[in-house]
């Protein structure tokens, strides 16, 4: 009955933190290069590249997910999504071989607090990665 209590609530919320820079990506107010684009998600071109093909794969409402760290049983369908969108646009493209990141909290490196998939691909990858 809590979880019930809980999912309500949350349901109800708006997402109280900060706005990032992918809310004005998403809204088309600083341009970037949109590689693909539904309901649910968006899918561009990271400003530096770590790759020759280096995507971003982000949720359009990020719903409390400033870090994977907060997903719950709610996100399940969404955090599928996106890595279905990964898999599906690797495909399309013909990538031999791809990487995919995550990066939660400021000792992984994550700089946008707006959960985010990174798609690395079209080099040699290295393990470990830095
Ligand atoms: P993180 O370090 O949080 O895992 O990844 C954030 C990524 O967003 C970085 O790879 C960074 O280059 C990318 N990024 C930051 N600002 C912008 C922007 O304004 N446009 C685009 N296309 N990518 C951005």
């Amino acid at each position: 009955a809590n979880e019930r209590w809980k999912s309500i609530l949350h349901a109800g919320l708006r997402d109280q933190d900060a706005p990032t820079i992918f809310d004005r990506i998403i809204q088309r107010q600083i341009p970037s290069e949109i590689v693909m684009e539904d309901e649910h998600v968006l899918v561009f071109k990271d400003i530096h590249p770590q790759a020759p093909v280096h995507l971003l794969i982000i949720p359009k409402r990020r719903d409390g997910l400033t870090q994977l760290r907060y997903a719950t049983a709610d996100h399940q369908e969404l955090l599928g999504k996106m890595f279905l969108t990964a898999a599906r646009i690797a495909k399309e493209q013909n990538l031999r071989g791809y990487r995919l990141v995550i990066n939660d909290g400021s000792e992984a490196q994550q700089s946008v607090f707006h959960l985010h998939m990174h798609l690395l691909a079209g080099r040699q990858m290295r393990w470990p990665p830095g």
